[in-house]
């Protein structure tokens, strides 16, 4: 097992993640943003993001867990830390690591719904479309990435390689991500 090739380098990413920062900035002029981090694979993402959005920005972070098979959602998501704040008549962005089945933030864009915000949209650095099991497409998408299991800025593989630089093709065959 190893997390030895580079899909996408820290360079990509830095420019990447400012790209999505001057087009949040645009979308927001005027308005407060509360960004909304799943924890814990989005927190180099979210550190990086919200430095580069130039609107005041609330912070706030949940964490889910699913059961089932950990390579995959099995679409039973449970909240395991909500948000400290109510979110109602707020704009929310989701700040997530990477979409996959959709099954976690279909779930989690169903529960904020239900709170009411003036406006819900959801960013993520990684999509990998080829897997989806809902209809979830992210508002921001940083790159599309194959189906591969990948590691670093934030991702791990049973807890590991989250301080990776750069996000690298995990190789091993039915590797499981953690969240
Ligand atoms: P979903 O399948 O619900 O869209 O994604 C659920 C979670 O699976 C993601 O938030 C992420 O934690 C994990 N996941 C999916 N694909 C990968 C991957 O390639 N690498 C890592 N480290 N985690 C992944």
């Amino acid at each position: 097992m190893g997390a030895s090739k580079v899909l996408l380098t820290k360079k990509q990413i830095q420019s990447r993640v400012r790209e999505l920062g001057q087009s949040i900035t645009y979308d927001y002029a005027g308005h407060e943003l509360v960004v909304v981090g799943i924890l814990t694979g989005s927190f180099i993402f979210l550190a990086d993001l919200v430095r580069t959005i130039d609107v005041p920005v609330v912070i706030d972070f949940m964490s889910l867990s699913s059961y089932g098979a950990l390579t995959e959602s099995s679409g039973e998501v449970r909240i395991l830390k909500d948000l400290e704040m109510p979110v109602e008549g707020k704009n929310v962005l989701v700040v997530e690591d990477i979409v996959d089945t959709g099954l976690t933030l279909t779930y989690v864009v169903e529960v904020l719904k239900k709170r009411r915000p003036q406006s819900l949209k959801v960013c993520v650095l990684l999509d990998k479309p080829s897997r989806r099991k809902t209809a979830f497409v992210p508002d921001y998408c940083g790159f599309v990435i194959p189906d591969e299991f990948v590691v670093g800025y934030g991702l791990d593989y049973a807890g590991k390689y989250r301080n990776l630089p750069d996000i690298r093709i995990l190789e091993l065959k039915k590797a499981k991500g953690q969240g």
